[in-house]
This record gives C-alpha cells, sequence and structure tokens, in this order.
C-alpha cells in the first residue's frame, strides 16, 4: 500500500508530497518547494517520526516553486526530465526576481551532477515504491506525472489541478502540448483514480471528467 502526505509550502503553496509504502519503509519525496527551515524540517520530522527511508526526491518539472529546496536534501538521487533542465537552474534567480527568500544553501550550485534524467524513463521502482512516469508536456517542455498504478494515485505537477490546468504562458509553456497530453495520459485513466496536482486539493479523474472544463471536448 502506498499512502501520501501533503504539505503546503513556499508563497505560492506548492504541493510537495511524501509518498511513502506502509508496508515496508521506503518513502520519496516530489516537489520539495521548501524556501525555509521550518518548511524542511517539517517534510523531514515526519520521515523521520514515521521511520521512513528517503529514496529519492522525484521532480514533476522544473519551476522554481517545486525545486527550490531539493538544495536541503543532502545525499539523495533527484529525478527530472533534462527538457526542464534550463528551468531548474534558474530557480534561485527567479525567487530572487519574486524576491522569495530562500533558506537553503545554494553556493554549491543546484546539485546538478546529482540530476537523473527521466527523459526516457517509463517506469521507476524504489523499493516498495513502483511508479510509471507519464511524459506530458505543456506547462512546461519537461513535464512528467508519477502514476502508482495499483493504488491509483497521480501526482498530476501543474498538468492537472482540481477544475483546471497548468498555465502555458510561461517559459516552455504549450497550450497544443498541454491538451495533447491530457487526451492521450490524463483522460485515458481509469475514473477512480485520485489525483494530488502540484498546487490545491487533491481530486479524481472522475470528478475532473464531471467538472474541469480543460477536459471537455478533448
Ligand atoms: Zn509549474
Amino acid at each position: 500500500m502506498v499512502e501520501v502526505k501533503t504539505f503546503y509550502v513556499n508563497p505560492l503553496r506548492e504541493c510537495c508530497y511524501v509518498i511513502y509504502s506502509t508496508t515496508g519503509n521506503d518513502c520519496v519525496v516530489v516537489d520539495p518547494g521548501c524556501v525555509s527551515e521550518r518548511e524542511f524540517k517539517r517534510v523531514i520530522d515526519f520521515i523521520e517520526t514515521s521511520k521512513l527511508g528517503l529514496r529519492a526526491i522525484l521532480l514533476t518539472h522544473g519551476h522554481f516553486d517545486h525545486v527550490i529546496g531539493v538544495p536541503f536534501f543532502k545525499d539523495v538521487e533527484v529525478y527530472l526530465n533534462s527538457k526542464d533542465k534550463d528551468l531548474y537552474s534558474q530557480a534561485k534567480g527567479q525567487c530572487d526576481y519574486y524576491r522569495i527568500e530562500v533558506e537553503c544553501d545554494y553556493s554549491k550550485g543546484n546539485l546538478e551532477n546529482e540530476l537523473k534524467e527521466l527523459a526516457e524513463v517509463d517506469t521507476l521502482s524504489f523499493g516498495e515504491l513502483n511508479c510509471k512516469v507519464l511524459h506530458t508536456p505543456g506547462h512546461s517542455r519537461g513535464s512528467v506525472c508519477f502514476y502508482f498504478k495499483e493504488d491509483e494515485i497521480l501526482i498530476s505537477g501543474d498538468t492537472l489541478f482540481q477544475g483546471s490546468v497548468g498555465r502555458t504562458d510561461l517559459q516552455g509553456g504549450n497550450y497544443e502540448s498541454l491538451m495533447g497530453s491530457l487526451e492521450k495520459s490524463i483522460v485515458t485513466l481509469p475514473k477512480s483514480v485520485k489525483v494530488y496536482p502540484g498546487h490545491g486539493y487533491p481530486t479524481t479523474i472522475g470528478t475532473e471528467l464531471l467538472i474541469n472544463p480543460f477536459l471537455k471536448e478533448l
């Protein structure tokens, strides 16, 4: 069984998720957008008090609000589609531009040496955690969703929100690509799949097929 713990972090209230096995002790962190020691501590304290072992950091895409807290985590592999590497490299600069203070140490760069490529990857396994990598460009060129099929859990990043989708007017965004990704990879999932988006509250594929205007007439 896989469970999801949600942490709302940074001024954009990005959803950082700890995904963990209830039968083992494996966990991954998705999109650590923590900007302060306090936000980071909430995540790491949960991992430690639950006696979980952190196996990897998974990034749904390279936008600063999803990746800026990566340097808080030491000695862990970071998975990103390299099409978003430029965005990833710009994360600290973007925070400076938006005057978002970041407390983690960027003096050693963005841990780019530890980046693992997701571009050609279809599945990931970390102990008892297994997920499919759905390649869903549109919000950014390298956007992906993580689908834990057995537990019917989709981590959708900024591809799909409750009632909406991620914007496509930012760097690397493309509306046609996003609509194509929704049609190919998202509406084809079972209605019972629970969706954990990059911002806002969880939903289900079934609910979104009813309420989400971007899923109409695909
Ligand atoms: Zn984004």
